[in-house]
């Protein structure tokens, strides 16, 4: 059944739904039809004996029958028996053997050998001891002939109906899937050509389809942004990596040349280390924003004294604590993952300092604000020109690259906003051009 096309499977679900509702139309119709034809029949049956009663007399012994009286009509036989049951008037019809006694008033069915009866009986007294008995006789219908004009109709008429109904059906099924079959075509293209722009585009909609649709277009919107990113990641981190190394290699090969006295090998030496520190730093941070990245280094969450873990990072850094306000209120627990947050704290604080005045200031402060908690380090220093701002957040951005000094390569600011995320929470930055920034962290209380 899975091999078959569900349009297949449809047709072939409402033709037999189809055929087993006409089955049972048949036989509620036959049902009714003898159930009329029987009802039909007891109504001539009562109407004719009742009317041929009033014509007959009997008195003295004599019986007589006034004008219109009629041994038979319309399929109903009229007997007269004497009080002892025997045959006085009328001509019992061949087929109708049974002995039947005689019941005043009351139409029943009598079984007889070849056919079955209606019968009707009325006493006619014509005095106090005498009368006669009045039989009205008709055969019960064949049901048979209404059932089989029936049947002939319903062979002539289901076959067509059952066409009808296979082609209906597979009509409705094909329309109902026509946008489906669009979506694999478009799949199916955006497979082969290997190419993430294009998209279904169906219409709006609220049907399933308009829906199922609009899923995938945003799954290869997303899908083509990831894949567009991992293509820039991977040429921004070779280029970063490139530089390094080149520089080392430069270095090395002028140093083994032409470096003479243990001064010029110092020189080359302490340029060689500065570079290769760079590069160690740089593949450590890349090393850690991948792992973010695939969640190998999730964050483990656990309730934290926010204020404790900023002082006590603060105390364990070389900052210059003459320039380092704090401003904590105390008591703040939130669900954080001590290793991460730390991280985070340190990349902002490092920066603040970095792109800050010589003499400049450095705020830290933790608050609790609209069911959030809120961690802000705000600088005096060089701030961030407006159509600069967003793009800092992202990997290997430098308004700047000269003023990163070594071992920056314009990851910091963009593993921040994924510690923020992997937290729930969210940055904002706030920043004006040669007056300061303030870069602030809010968590969602849970
Ligand atoms: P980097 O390693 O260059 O510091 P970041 O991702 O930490 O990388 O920052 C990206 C860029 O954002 C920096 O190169 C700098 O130009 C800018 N920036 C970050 N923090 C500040 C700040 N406090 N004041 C001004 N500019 C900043």
């Amino acid at each position: 059944m899975r091999n078959i096309s569900v349009k297949i499977r449809i047709t072939a679900w409402l033709t037999i739904l189809m055929a087993v509702l006409a089955g049972l139309l048949l036989a509620f119709m036959m049902a009714i039809s003898s159930i009329v034809a029987n009802q039909t029949a007891m109504d001539q049956l009562k109407e004719t004996v009742r009317s041929n009663v009033q014509l007959v007399n009997y008195e003295n012994g004599s019986l007589q029958f006034d004008d219109g009286f009629s041994f038979y009509s319309g399929g109903v036989s009229i007997l007269v028996y004497n009080q002892n049951g025997a045959l006085m008037a009328g001509q019992v019809p061949v087929s109708f053997t049974s002995d039947e006694t005689f019941v005043n008033g009351t139409v029943r069915t009598v079984e007889s050998d070849d056919d079955d009866y209606y019968v009707l009986d009325f006493w006619l007294p014509s005095d106090w001891e005498n009368g006669v008995w009045v039989r009205g006789l008709m055969e019960e219908p064949e049901n048979s002939q209404i059932s089989r004009n029936l049947l002939i109709v319903a062979l002539v008429a289901l076959p067509v109906f059952m066409i009808l109904v296979i082609l209906g059906s597979y009509g409705i099924a094909k329309r109902a899937f026509r946008p489906l079959d669009n979506i694999t075509a478009t799949a199916s293209s955006i497979n082969e050509a290997r190419d993430l722009s294009r998209r279904i585009n169906l219409p709006p909609g609220r049907d399933e389809f308009s829906q199922l649709a609009s899923t995938f277009d945003q799954l290869f919107e997303r899908l083509e942004r990831s894949f567009e990113a991992e293509k820039q990641f991977t040429a921004d981190a070779s280029h970063e990596l490139r530089t390094p190394v080149s520089i080392i290699k430069g270095a090395s090969e002028y140093g083994l040349k032409y470096d003479e006295t243990p001064e010029e090998r110092h020189e080359t030496l302490t340029m060689i280390h500065r570079q290769s520190v760079k590069m160690a730093e740089l593949i450590s941070q890349l090393l850690s924003m991948t792992r973010l990245d695939q969640g190998t280094e999730g964050a483990h969450l656990e309730k934290t004294d926010m204020g404790e873990l900023i002082k006590s990072m603060c105390g364990e850094q070389a900052w210059d604590k003459e320039r380092l306000i704090l401003n904590i209120k105390d008591g703040i627990i939130s669900e954080v993952d001590p290793i991460l947050m730390s991280r985070l704290i340190q990349n902002l604080v490092e920066n603040a300092f970095k792109y800050g005045k010589p003499d400049g200031h450095v705020w830290v402060s933790l608050d609790r604000k609209n069911n959030e908690t809120v961690l802000s380090v705000k600088d005096d220093g060089i701030g961030i020109a407006p159509e600069q701002q967003d793009k800092v957040w992202q990997r290997f951005y430098q308004v700047d690259p000269s003023r990163s000094g070594e071992g920056g390569a314009g990851l910091g600011l963009s593993m921040v906003k994924q510690i923020a995320r992997l937290h729930g929470g969210y940055m904002t930055l706030e920043s004006e051009n040669g007056k300061g920034s303030t870069f602030t962290l809010h968590l969602p209380e849970k």
